[in-house]
């Protein structure tokens, strides 16, 4: 019988004492499903679910005004079973070793579905970013560079922007691992264009789940043009969704962020709400919308496109949703009782593995570029971005698999355990100590 890894893995114990919560606890749900169905060996799917490395760092900050207070940093790399670990770094409250691992397991999954030659890692610290100076951000982005500096580089663990940190932060991280003695660009990725960044990495996330978004909607049977589009979050991410879906000829007839949802049946100027925005306003205020308590995605459209936060569609959210296309453009964004809704409703989930693949890909990109001391055009990068995600997409939607997101996991999976095998690492887990 395959074992129940989440909880009691003959191997290796869980990351954390206490059994998993939140985002976790839907990963190894999901990844217990899956390891289930292709009847894995024991030990592999123990190998596949164990992390290689996890480290908790504890950073005593100097705040502006004298003070110090001591934050927790973590990174987990999950895997290198098919390359060098690769991840985002989250700053936001509440981030915990629980979460980085949970999304440290789904960038393995993420890179081996759309054929990268990188395992899976993810970073954070628990702190408000904006409630710290530009001085205390890099004071503290400073820390925690140097702490985790021994275990990542970039044929190892290549960090990369996620929530709260953006191409500053990867610039700040570049040169304090320079004054350490580590100077490689392609250390991290999703940095500024001048220090080695692609010109194309702000943009591939958002654009790559539009064009992921259109690939599925056109694959149900119908055309883009004036579908009606919500985005829940308008960050990295969703902004560059909205802005592409709506190029595209979509109708964005709601928007979110933290301060509140924008509305408007006849279509938004996603543009004109980027300004707004960009000029120092909060969304929620944009003049040329009507205001809306509640979730975005409920509102009445045909795709909803989740890019803010894990969790966000709840069951009761998924019983409200009157979209049939949900496009996870953040990670984690609908919970597992309410993808168990939404497909009794008959609402079809692109999963976050496939839809904001983008990203990773661009990033892939970047160290490509940054190893062979090149600088594509956007547009060439924009191409290559696309056309990855098109291999990928076209071998989910042709298998023969209840849903995308089983199908995509699936095949991931299965990629990483080939992976370890070839590579002599389930045998040698296998042989006897001692
Ligand atoms: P971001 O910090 O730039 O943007 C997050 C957005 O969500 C902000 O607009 C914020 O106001 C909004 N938000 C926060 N709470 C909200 C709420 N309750 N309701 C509505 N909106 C809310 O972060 P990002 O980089 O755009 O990341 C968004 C998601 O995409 C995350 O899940 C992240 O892991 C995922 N992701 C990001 C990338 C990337 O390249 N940045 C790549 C892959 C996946």
């Amino acid at each position: 019988m395959t074992p129940d890894p989440g909880t009691d893995c003959p191997v290796m114990p869980a990351a954390t004492s206490t059994a998993p919560h939140g985002l976790l606890a839907w990963e190894h749900a999901r990844f217990d499903r899956i390891t289930a169905d292709l009847a894995l060996p024991e030990a592999t799917v123990c190998a596949l679910h164990c992390a290689t490395r996890s480290v908790t760092v504890e950073l005593p900050l100097p705040h502006d005004d004298g003070s110090t207070t001591v934050l927790l940093g973590y990174r987990v790399q999950h895997s290198d079973a098919l390359g060098p670990a690769k991840g985002g770094t989250r700053y936001r409250q509440g981030v915990n070793l629980d979460d980085v691992t949970a999304l440290a397991r789904l960038m393995t999954w993420k890179t081996a579905l759309h054929q990268l030659p990188f395992g899976g890692a993810k970073g954070g610290i628990d702190c408000d970013p904006a409630a710290l100076s530009a001085r205390e951000r890099h004071e503290l982005t400073r820390r925690y560079l140097l702490a985790i500096l021994p275990l990542i580089g970039s044929q190892v663990d290549v960090p990369a922007p996620d929530i709260g940190t953006d191409a500053q932060t990867m610039a700040w991280m570049v040169r304090t691992a320079a004054e350490a003695g580590v100077a490689d660009p392609a250390i991290v990725t999703g940095k500024p264009v001048l220090l080695g960044g692609s010109r194309f990495r702000a943009a591939a996330t958002g654009v790559g789940a539009a064009h992921v978004a259109q690939r599925a909607w056109e694959h149900l049977g119908h055309r883009l043009k004036d579908t009606r589009v919500t985005v829940e979050g308008f960050g990295a991410v969703g902004s560059h969704a909205a802005l592409e879906l709506a190029d595209r000829g979509a109708r964005v007839v709601g928007l979110s962020d933290i301060s509140g949802t924008i509305t408007d049946p006849a279509g938004l100027d996603p543009r004109a709400v980027q300004d707004w925005v960009t000029s120092g306003h909060d969304l929620a205020s944009y003049p040329d919308a009507d205001r809306l308590e509640g979730s975005v995605l409920t509102l009445p459209c045909d795709i909803a496109v989740p890019a803010a936060l894990e969790g966000t569609i709840t069951d009761e959210v998924a019983e409200g949703l009157h979209a049939q296309l949900v496009v996870e453009a953040a990670n984690g964004p609908t919970v597992p009782t309410a993808e168990a809704r939404l497909h009794d409703r008959g609402v079809t989930v692109v999963p976050d593995l496939v839809a904001n693949g983008g990203g990773v890909i661009s990033s892939y990109f970047e160290w490509v570029q940054n190893h062979q001391r090149l600088a594509w055009t956007e547009a060439d990068e924009r191409r290559r971005v696309l056309d990855r995600l098109d291999h990928t997409w076209e071998r989910v939607a042709a298998a023969p698999f209840p849903t995308w997101r089983d199908t995509a996991l699936s095949m991931a999976i299965r990629r990483v355990a080939r992976a370890m095998e070839l590579s002599g690492e389930l045998t040698a887990r296998q042989a006897p100590v001692g």
